[in-house]
């Protein structure tokens, strides 16, 4: 291995990925933002004299020469895209570089403003494996119940999940992307690697941050509706009862309560207990003989296990379709 080989250079236009076609080691010289996805580099990444660097990969190896590099991809380059590479790269030039859990061997960042990384936890796999990737500027994909994962590269994306009925890890890297999942009874595990994210979850979903290499990511959760702990409305324990004495049960929403009074806990779902012993007739209650309840309970303290409220005819549209 010698540094008097002169590299071959390769020019290009826009965004530029690379995928396995190039001699190792390889120099993406001049891309505005950088993405090197799990598994991409099969060697050492260094990267030289960026701005910010956002890695799931801990820094501190030693770098790739710059007189080692076989191939060097430059051009008028918007953005950079490492899929695969069998060898070293190196990245210079660079404005903001994104890099994967997994991404290359080891990994040196020379120079770089800024160097985010969390190694609170790492993905139980590898996001080269999930089922759904989403990659690029301003895409956009609905998918419905993936399995195992879900990863976002790039920017501006946004990808929907609906009707996840399945335990998901979700992967982002880059920066504004907006991620979406609704689903039932279901954990979701998040790692951001970036900046200016969003994940947000419907209400029977858990959703935790596994880890956050990067700054200003947001992970939200829809409050619980009511609804949820209602196993029957008032009008429905009424229906059908046309003639004679009967007792029912029912609940209500207890709306503007910030806590339960029954537990004292905080809570989003409130909703109060009734029983009715009365005459009816066609539906409707026409002698009252006792009427009871009122008693509170939330979704921390019901004993009713907590379901998904019944679909509108938009949400099963949205779901179906
Ligand atoms: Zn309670």
């Amino acid at each position: 291995m010698s540094g008097d080989q002169k590299p071959v250079r390769r020019e290009f236009t826009g965004d530029v990925r690379l995928d396995g076609g190039e001699t190792a080691p390889v120099e993406l010289r001049g891309a505005e933002d950088v993405y090197v996805s799990a598994e991409a580099v099969s060697g050492r990444l260094t990267i030289d004299d960026p701005e910010y660097v956002f890695t799931d990969v801990p820094t501190g190896a030693d770098p790739v020469a710059d007189d080692a590099v076989r191939t060097v991809v430059a051009g008028d380059l918007d953005d950079g895209y490492v899929d695969r590479v069998d060898g070293d790269v190196r990245i210079s030039g660079a404005e903001d570089v994104f890099v994967e859990y997994g991404a290359a061997e080891t990994l040196s960042a020379i120079g770089a403003e800024q160097v985010f990384h969390d190694d609170a936890a790492a993905p139980t796999r590898s996001p080269e494996e999930y089922e759904v990737s989403l990659s690029g500027w301003e895409g956009t994909r609905t998918v419905r119940d993936p399995r195992d994962g879900i990863s976002v590269r790039g920017a501006r994306n946004e990808l929907t999940v609906t009707d996840a009925r399945h335990d998901l890890t979700v992967y982002v890297a880059g920066w504004g992307n907006e991620v979406r999942i609704e689903g039932q009874a279901i954990d979701v595990t998040v790692y951001f690697v970036g900046r200016d994210n969003r994940v947000s979850v419907g209400p029977y979903v858990t959703a935790t941050t596994g880890a956050e290499s990067g700054y200003d990511n947001e992970l939200d959760s829809d409050p619980l509706p009511p609804e949820a702990l209602i196993e029957e409305t008032e009008s429905e324990a009424y229906r059908g009862l046309l003639f004679g004495r009967h007792k029912v049960t029912y609940q209500k929403p207890a709306p503007d309560r910030e806590w339960c009074p029954n537990c004292g806990e905080t809570a989003d779902a409130i909703v109060t207990r009734h029983q009715r012993d009365a005459f009816f007739l066609f539906g409707k209650p026409i002698r009252t003989y006792d009427h009871g309840g009122g008693a509170f309970e939330c979704e921390r303290c019901t004993p009713v296990a907590i379901g998904p409220v019944e679909l509108s005819p938009e949400e099963r549209r949205q779901i179906l379709g």
